[in-house]
């Protein structure tokens, strides 16, 4: 069951695809990273964990 939710703010993404390096729950979709999924496993979570971390302008957020 998952444990985690991410919580993406589009808006102030800037596009520098840091996220998409690190995840590979991330994509570039419109010139915007989005998430494949939004709720995530506790063994999902690590990865995305690490997109949180290096997004420079901290759009993404992961709850839970
Ligand atoms: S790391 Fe942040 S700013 Fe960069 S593409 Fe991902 S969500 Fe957008």
């Amino acid at each position: 069951m998952d444990k985690f939710k991410i919580n993406f703010d589009k808006a102030a993404c800037i596009n520098c695809s840091a996220c998409i390096s690190v995840c590979d729950n991330w994509v570039m979709d419109d010139n915007k990273a989005k998430p494949k999924k939004t709720t995530l496993s506790e063994k999902e979570f690590k990865s995305n964990k690490e997109a949180e971390d290096i997004c420079p302008v901290n759009a993404i957020k992961i709850e839970g």
